[in-house]
């Protein structure tokens, strides 16, 4: 008698056509079959948001079926990546996350209810991002070592905006201000996006961020920078000093934008979301406005899932004993 398995294609089409089709393998280009969402756990117009709109834009494209930006605000962007590390490992539920999300959080919240090594597949690094001291554009001090000067002498009337504890905002400035020694009142936002906009009207007095919001109102004169926290002037500002320069070197700052699924996704499907990010990242179009906004495109090398999740560990260890003493 001849089995199913032994039956050639032509005798399966004339003979068992619906059972053949039924044990046809699962094939993994079925993924994915209907929209993605991202998780960005700030608010939209901010860094975060940016990158993922613009890599996600692209990403849509290769695989077939839109990405819905879900922007989910709260405690540092920790409140969005412990829904991210519950959804569903089906690949259809991703999450944007950054320096802070994934690294600083861990000293920063003892309770965290996930842990960005354990509970996440690493998909692959979108952006370095700079950080930038700025200033509403009315704040007095003229250059950084005035900077220094006013925030030291007036630091219980000062305030610096930020997006939430644990946020790279928070971060960044809590690092500048345990290398001037003072403690400025602090003020909260759901993201660098609305905390922009109140630096741009005036409410607050300055903030550390990443450089993905910053050009366009820097280069529009609508807010002022001091410097940039990096060994390099960056190409978007090149008339922006480095901290180096402008007398502040022990400030060094730089984050970074980086894409996770939930622990336990399944590696074709890590490996096909990589290779659109990837392919997203190789774009000119996408490379245009990254640079443009003063992001470091990461290379081939920093793109893999395993170069992620050593920076993970990395940055995890880096930051743990800078930010503990502080809880
Ligand atoms: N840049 C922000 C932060 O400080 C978050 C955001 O992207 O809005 O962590």
């Amino acid at each position: 008698m001849t089995s199913i398995r032994t039956l050639t294609s032509g005798a399966c089409a004339v003979a068992l056509a619906s059972l053949c089709i039924f044990t046809a393998p699962a094939k993994a280009q079925t993924y994915p079959t209907r929209s993605i969402t991202m998780i960005v756990p700030f608010a939209a117009g901010g860094p975060t948001d940016v990158v993922a709109r613009i890599v996600t834009g692209h990403m849509a494209q290769t695989l077939g079926q839109s990405v819905i930006i879900e922007n989910v605000v709260g405690a540092g962007g920790t409140t969005a990546t412990t829904r991210a590390a519950r959804a569903a490992n089906d690949g259809y539920t991703l999450i944007t996350g950054h320096m802070g999300t994934h690294a600083a959080s861990v000293p920063l919240y003892p309770k965290l209810a996930y842990h960005p090594e354990k509970d996440f597949e690493p998909i692959a690094l979108l952006a370095g991002t700079p950080i930038l001291i700025l200033a509403r554009k009315d704040f007095p001090p003229k250059d950084l070592n005035e900077f220094v000067t006013y925030v030291k002498a007036n630091a219980e009337k000062v305030n610096a905006a930020h997006a939430g504890v644990g946020s790279v905002s928070h971060v960044s400035c809590e690092l500048l201000h345990s290398i001037l020694d003072v403690k400025p009142v602090s003020v909260p936002f759901s993201g660098t996006g609305p905390a922009m906009n109140a630096l741009v009207g005036g409410q607050v007095d300055y903030m550390c961020d990443q450089i993905v919001n910053a050009v366009p109102q820097i280069n529009a004169g609508t807010i002022k920078a001091y410097a940039i926290a990096t060994p390099q002037r960056n190409p978007s500002l090149p008339n922006v000093p480095t901290t180096a320069e402008a007398g502040l070197p022990k400030f060094q700052a730089q984050a970074w934008n980086a894409m996770f699924a939930p622990k336990g996704t399944s590696a074709a499907i890590v490996a096909s979301l990589n290779a659109a990010a990837s392919k997203a990242l190789d774009d000119e179009t996408v490379k245009k406005r990254l640079l443009e906004l003063g992001s470091v495109i990461p290379t081939a090398a920093e793109r893999t899932p395993e170069a992620l999740a050593t920076l993970v560990k990395n940055e995890i260890a880096k930051w743990t004993p800078v930010l503990k003493p502080a809880t």
